[in-house]
């Protein structure tokens, strides 16, 4: 049985309350969570927020790249956000970074994937500072991972719409980084 068998034989075999069907719940969700891809995160659930009340956002190592890239280069990211902000109104939007990100690991290793390789460049400059101060690809990781948090909060806020409703208080932008073994939260910003 490979995955797909097992999702497609879950979906022939559930029991569907067509009653309740009718009762599509109202779409409003309090916040917006930028996570990272990895498989063995599942940001919703991990934070033990139930369905409907916060908006996902997924890509590599959980990254904004901000108004200073080409908007080509952020259509999936700036229509999230307008979505997020704009329409939904979410009072919150935060950045979960997490330990052990295969993401941050490649940019540290300058992995031969062109796409990726990218795909990671705005991290290039703290990339390089990190590289600087030295230590185990494991220490350089740990400083990557929180530095790539506060630089994508930082570029939630080179979108003018974001930095006005912040400053009026209307939206809260958060920092956090989330321990992969334990599932406890760090406030990086
Ligand atoms: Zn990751």
């Amino acid at each position: 049985m490979t995955i797909i068998d097992d999702i497609l034989n879950r979906s022939a075999n559930l029991e569907i309350p067509y009653g309740e069907l009718r009762n599509i719940p109202e779409h409003r969700p309090e916040m917006l969570l930028i996570g990272c891809v990895d498989a063995r995160k599942d940001p919703i659930g991990d934070l033990g927020v139930t369905k409907g009340r916060a908006l996902i956002l997924r890509n590599i190592a959980a990254l904004i790249r901000g108004t200073s890239v080409a908007p080509e280069q952020r259509e999936t990211e700036s229509a999230a956000l307008e979505f997020a902000i704009k329409v939904m109104k979410v009072k919150h939007v935060a950045v979960m970074g997490h330990t052990d990100c295969g993401g941050i690991r490649a940019a540290l290793q300058d992995i031969d994937f062109p796409s990726i390789q990218h795909y990671l460049r705005p991290l290039d400059d703290i990339k390089a500072e990190v590289k600087h101060q030295g230590g185990s690809l494991e220490d350089q990781a740990m400083v990557l991972e929180k530095e790539a948090v506060i630089m994508s909060v930082k570029n939630l806020q080179s979108y003018d719409y974001i930095a006005e409703a912040q400053a009026a208080g209307e939206l809260s932008l958060h920092g956090w980084m989330i321990d992969i073994v334990s599932g406890k939260l760090e406030e990086i910003i």
